[in-house]
């Protein structure tokens, strides 16, 4: 008889006090602190702190342009900075990533330099689940170039429908601009579909990747995009940087934005050639310190289990729409189930504005938003004014979305 196969050991589970003792907040701000507005900013990692705070006090200088040794360094930590974020998105080269102040920023360069190529009655094809920085900017660099913005709908869940995309994308598309994942919703979009469309009629992808990052590494090769957007402070660095990654041979191709120092190759008084991507995206000072420390965030967080984290953050979300679920008057919005959505949660309070939800919610420690979330057109669609939103990062447990949650019954029983 041959010996029964040895159990399989168990999957060892996620070290959470040792993930959250990397982010000094929660020690600083020690029990009953109970934060669930990741979608808004994340929590700085102690990896980012101390290479922002090494930076500014023991190795400031400006980059680019000095030959001493000091800002030589800087340089070298700046540029060590740019090929980490690049391995993170998984770029093919750390020159095709542009350091910019965040997603907002990068948006803007995408919008302004892709709208300068195009022509009167062209089209932008957007979708309305875009944060307000994902539309405006189109509209903006849109309008200067006579070209027509076109919406994709949202299906009952809140999810772009893709089913009408034939329909959308024609020979005038030029630009396809959509998020990877709702600020709203955490519906996360089919990326592949997209990038079809968009090759099938040489179109550029463009993609908003603020709330996909913090939820582990991506593959901006595989994700057939041109174009990836999303801030650090989001992805537990400083405020202050973020980056746009734009493919090669388009980079090459496209005219800059903003004007300025450091961006150029020669100046005359009759005009100016600019320099070589990404250093053409980014005239003037760069956020140096705060890439440096986006840096550290991308090169620690790379080195973390994802496939643990991401089973403890879907747990969390489970908990979290499950328990929403049974507090009567309370309405989640978004897709039912766990597929294809990151850990963020939209609801309505029946009866109740969602800045008393909040407030009510923070006299128990627990930090929520309420509003539109920057995503008018996505409430609109809804039906709605505003919402109040519940975002888990990696380093969240169990005792946060209970808080959440009965903070919620409490709403109820005061206010609905
Ligand atoms: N896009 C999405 C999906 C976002 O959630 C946000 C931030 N709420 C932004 C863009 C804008 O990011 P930032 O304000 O850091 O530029």
């Amino acid at each position: 008889m041959s010996a029964a196969p040895a159990p399989k050991p168990a999957p060892e589970r996620l070290d959470l006090a040792g993930l959250r003792a990397e982010f000094p907040i929660f020690a600083a701000r020690g029990a009953g602190f109970h934060y669930l507005d990741n979608a808004a900013t994340g929590q700085i990692c102690r990896a980012a702190a101390e290479a922002l705070l090494a930076f500014e006090t023991r190795a400031r200088a400006n980059v680019k342009r000095g030959v001493y040794r000091l800002a030589d360094e800087a340089t070298q930590a700046f540029e060590r900075a740019r090929a980490e974020i690049a391995a993170y998105l998984g770029a093919r080269e750390a020159r095709e990533v542009v350091i910019t102040s965040g997603t907002t920023h990068a948006l803007n360069i995408a919008a302004h330099s892709l709208c300068a190529r195009l022509r009167p009655g062209d089209e932008i094809l957007l979708s309305r689940a875009e944060h307000h920085s994902n539309i405006v900017p189109w509209q903006l660099a849109g309008a200067r170039v006579g070209a027509v913005i076109r919406a994709i709908p949202l299906d009952d869940e809140g999810r772009l429908d893709l089913d009408r995309l034939d329909a959308l994308v024609t020979r005038r598309t030029k630009v396809i601009a959509v998020t990877h994942c709702s600020n709203v919703t955490g519906a996360v979009t089919d990326l592949g579909k997209l990038g079809e469309a968009a090759r099938s009629v040489g179109a550029v992808l463009v993609v908003d990747g603020a709330q996909r990052v913090p939820h582990g590494p991506v593959d901006v090769q595989a994700l057939d995009c041109d174009l990836y957007a999303f801030s650090g402070h989001k992805l537990f660095a400083s405020t202050g940087a973020g980056a746009l990654w734009i493919r090669r041979e388009l980079a090459e191709e496209l005219p800059p934005f903003l004007g300025g120092g450091e961006m150029i190759r020669r100046v005359t008084i009759e005009g100016s050639t600019f320099a070589a991507p990404p250093h053409r995206f980014e005239a003037g000072t760069p956020p140096i310190g705060p890439a440096i420390a986006l840096g550290a965030a991308c090169a620690w967080l790379a080195g973390l289990d994802w496939a643990r984290i991401h089973a403890h953050e879907t747990a969390l979300l489970d908990r979290l729409l499950s328990g929403l679920g049974t507090i009567r008057g309370v309405r989640p919005i978004g897709p039912a189930g766990l597929q294809a959505r990151a850990p963020l949660v939209s609801f309505v309070v029946d009866g109740v504005h969602p800045h008393d939800v909040c407030q009510l919610l923070d006299a128990r420690g627990v930090c929520t938003r309420g509003g539109h979330h920057c995503a008018q057109p996505l409430h609109d669609t809804l039906g709605l004014e505003a919402s109040t939103r519940a975002s888990i990062a990696l380093y969240n447990d169990a005792a946060d979305v209970d808080a959440l949650l009965e903070g919620l019954e409490e709403v109820v029983r005061r206010l609905a």
